[in-house]
């Protein structure tokens, strides 16, 4: 089946643990990337004031015209905000730091969760209206480390939740507060919130602790985790320097084949969910 038959309907992942350093951001880049390979259109957008994402895909600080701050403070919609990168099909909605602002200049706002959904749905519309290039099927949601108004905004907006784990001691610390944000978002913001899978993340296949928290975090998750995991990779660690997603850095590393293969299995796990 062409997914595109749908008409503009495309999924939109919350990338998100209030852990920094897991890997949120190298798996928005590089998933999105590796999604944008297999013909999916994706959009990253950006929510960290830090704009990791941004730079990674190679949008220095001063191009950033239009960014998710405009977005979410209502100065412009998300297609203003979206750029094409160096990658065919994929896109990005950077973001600057004033987004370590926002907050409080919409704390008195009463819908303030539901920013990035609104903008979200006006693209989907205007997607369906136009039907026209480019045809996203795929949004990633680059959260913030915390689990503040943006990471609560990406829920809102979000149809799952991609959870990257390190595999590293403490793993699943902090992880019972990530699960009760999901929960507090699917009962009072988006009751059809799910948690889509876990993805490993810096796995060494050489270190016994490293197949201790794979398994600490399957017994923990159940079938939620992803078969694939995410090697540790000096090029993955590499690449955002470049400003380049690893597929463009380098494309036969391990860390690039394993981005492919989790990208394959995201759309195998959702074409047997619509199957069922
Ligand atoms: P987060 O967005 O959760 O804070 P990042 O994606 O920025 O985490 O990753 C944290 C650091 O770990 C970065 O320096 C990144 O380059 C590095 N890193 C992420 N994934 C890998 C990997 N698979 N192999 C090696 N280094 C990695
Ligand atoms: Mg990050």
């Amino acid at each position: 089946m062409d997914k595109r038959s749908s008409g503009g309907d495309f999924h939109v992942l919350a990338v998100a643990n209030q852990k920094g350093g897991v890997g949120k951001t190298t798996t928005a880049i590089n998933l999105g990337t590796a999604l944008a390979a297999i013909d999916q259109p994706t959009l990253v957008i950006d929510l960290d004031a830090q704009g990791n994402a941004s730079t990674g895909l190679g949008l220095p600080e001063g191009e950033r015209n239009v960014s998710t701050y405009d977005v979410l403070a209502g100065a412009a919609a998300l297609e203003q905000a979206m750029v094409e990168t160096s990658i065919p099909n994929l896109y990005l909605a950077p973001s600057t730091r004033d987004l370590a602002g926002l907050e409080p200049e919409i704390s008195s706002a009463p819908n303030r969760a539901y920013f990035l959904r609104d903008a979200i749905m006006s693209l989907k519309a205007s997607q369906e209206e136009r039907g026209s290039e480019p045809q996203i099927r795929y949004v990633l949601v680059d959260c913030p480390p915390s689990l503040n108004i943006l990471t609560v905004n990406a829920m809102a907006a979000a149809d799952s939740v991609l959870v990257p784990v390190q595999c590293e001691f403490f793993a699943l610390e902090g992880i019972t507060q990530l699960k009760d944000t999901i929960d507090f978002v699917r009962s009072s913001l988006n009751p059809s919130l799910e948690i889509h899978g876990v993805v490993l993340t810096m796995h060494d296949p050489r270190t016994k602790l490293a197949d201790e928290v794979a398994s600490e975090v399957r017994n923990f998750f159940g079938d939620k985790v992803y078969n694939t995991m995410i090697p540790r990779n000096v090029r993955v660690a590499e690449a955002p320097s470049h400003g380049k997603p690893i597929l463009l850095y380098d494309q036969k590393s391990a860390g690039s084949k394993a981005y492919i293969q989790l990208a394959a299995e995201i759309i195998d796990r959702e074409q047997s969910a619509s199957a069922a």
